[in-house]
C-alpha cells in the first residue's frame, strides 16, 4: 500500500517531551478521505497515552482526538464528502461495522473493539494509530464528520471529545425544557457540559467546591452554582437533579451528590475510569428513591454528527486557549494543574 510522509509531533518513550517526528499515513483506498489538519484540542487522554499512565501505550505516541480541518484528497467511492470541505474526526477511526453495537450506531461500544483514533490498531498500515498532532490524517469516511460552516473552527475541535462525551449522556437520559442537570467539575468536559444542557433547554447547576467558579460558571450559562462543601447548600437541592453529569476524573465521593439526585434520576460518570478503592458509593440512595448511577463513553459517529449540527444551529463551541504545537509540553504541565480554561487547541499551522 503506497504512503505518505507527514510530519507530527510525538512522544518516543513514556519518559520523553513531544518533539517532531515523521510519520506515514495511507494513500486514500476507495472510502478514505485525506484531511489537512488545521486544528487539534489537547484532552487529558493525550497526555496520559504520551506518558503510559494507563499501560499499554505503543511508541511513538502521536497524541490527539479532537481534529478539525480541510479535505485534500477523496477515494473514488467516496460520496459523503468532497475536496475542500470542512471535516472532522473525533475519537475513533474505525470498528468492526457488523456487531450489534455497530448496527445501532454505537461504534463507541463496538464488541470487537473500536479502533482509536492513537493508540489503535492500524487495520491498514499494521502498527498502530497516529492521532491529529500531524498534517494530515486518513480516514474511512464513515468515521469523518462534517463541519458547520459558521463556527470557529479552532473551538470546533473540543467538541469531539470532551462535547460528544457530555452530550451522549444528556441525550441517551433525554434531556430537555424541563430537566434539571447538575454538572460536576467545571473543566473540558464540565464547560461543555453546561453549554450543551443549556442549549438543550434545561436549568443547569455546577456543583464546585469552590466559590471561586461562580462568575465563570454563570458565564457559561449555568443557572445556579452549589458550593458541595456547604452543607445547607447541598440540603437546599436534595432529591432535585434528573440527571447529573460527573466529571470529576478521579476517584471522588459521589454519596453527597447522590442525595440531590431526584426519585428515578442518574448520576453519570463520564470522567474517572477505574476502581473505587476509598469512596464506597451507598446502595442507600439508589435503593431508597431509585436512582442509579451509571458510565457513558463519548457517543456514536451518527449522534457526534447531531451534536455538531445541534452546535451549529445553536451557536455553541469550546471555550479555547489556541497554542502552538512547540509549546505542547508545557500544554500537559498546565493541564496537570487545571490551568487551562477550559481546553487547549494547538494552531497546526505551528508544525
Ligand atoms: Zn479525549
Ligand atoms: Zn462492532
Amino acid at each position: 500500500m503506497g504512503t505518505l510522509t507527514v510530519k507530527a509531533y510525538g512522544a518516543e518513550s513514556k519518559t520523553a517531551d513531544l518533539a517532531e517526528i515523521n510519520i506515514e499515513r495511507r494513500e486514500v483506498t476507495t472510502k478514505d478521505v485525506e484531511i489537512e489538519i488545521l486544528y487539534c484540542g489537547v484532552c487529558h487522554s493525550d497526555l496520559h497515552t504520551a506518558r503510559n499512565d494507563w499501560g499499554g501505550s505503543l511508541y511513538p505516541v502521536v497524541p490527539g482526538h479532537e481534529i478539525v480541518g480541510r479535505i485534500t484528497n477523496v477515494g473514488s467511492e467516496v460520496s459523503k464528502f468532497k475536496v475542500g470541505d470542512l471535516a472532522a474526526v473525533g475519537c475513533m477511526v474505525d470498528s468492526c461495522g457488523h456487531c450489534d453495537s455497530c448496527k445501532h450506531d454505537l461504534e463507541q461500544y463496538c464488541e470487537n473493539g473500536f479502533t482509536g483514533t492513537y493508540n489503535g490498531k492500524d487495520k491498514h498500515l499494521g502498527g498502530h494509530t497516529f492521532g491529529g498532532y500531524s498534517q494530515k490524517v486518513v480516514v474511512d469516511e464513515g468515521f469523518v464528520l462534517s463541519v458547520p460552516e459558521n463556527l470557529d473552527l479552532a473551538a470546533v475541535a473540543p467538541l469531539l471529545c470532551a462535547g460528544i462525551t457530555t452530550w451522549s449522556p444528556l441525550r441517551h437520559w433525554n434531556v430537555g425544557p424541563n430537566s434539571q442537570v447538575a454538572v460536576v467539575g467545571l473543566g473540558g468536559l464540565g464547560h461543555m457540559a453546561i453549554k450543551l444542557a443549556k442549549g438543550l433547554g434545561a436549568e443547569v447547576t455546577l456543583f464546585s467546591r469552590t466559590p471561586g467558579k461562580t462568575e465563570d460558571a454563570k458565564k457559561l450559562g449555568a443557572d445556579h452554582v452549589i458550593i458541595s462543601t456547604e452543607q445547607e447548600q447541598m440540603d437546599a437541592v436534595k432529591a432535585k437533579f434528573d440527571v447529573i453529569i460527573d466529571t470529576v476524573p478521579y476517584e471522588h465521593d459521589i454519596n453527597p451528590y447522590m442525595q440531590t439526585v431526584a426519585l428515578n434520576g442518574t448520576l453519570v460518570l463520564v470522567g474517572f475510569v477505574g476502581e473505587f478503592e476509598n469512596e464506597f458509593p451507598s446502595t442507600r440512595p439508589m435503593i431508597f428513591q431509585r436512582r442509579s448511577v451509571a458510565g457513558s463513553l463519548i457517543g456514536g459517529i451518527a449522534e457526534t454528527q447531531e451534536m455538531l449540527d445541534f452546535c451549529g444551529k445553536n451557536n455553541i463551541v469550546s471555550d479555547i486557549e489556541l497554542i502552538k504545537i512547540q509549546d505542547i509540553n508545557n500544554a500537559y504541565e498546565r493541564m496537570l494543574k487545571s490551568d487551562v480554561k477550559y481546553r487547549f487547541v494547538i494552531d497546526m499551522k505551528s508544525l
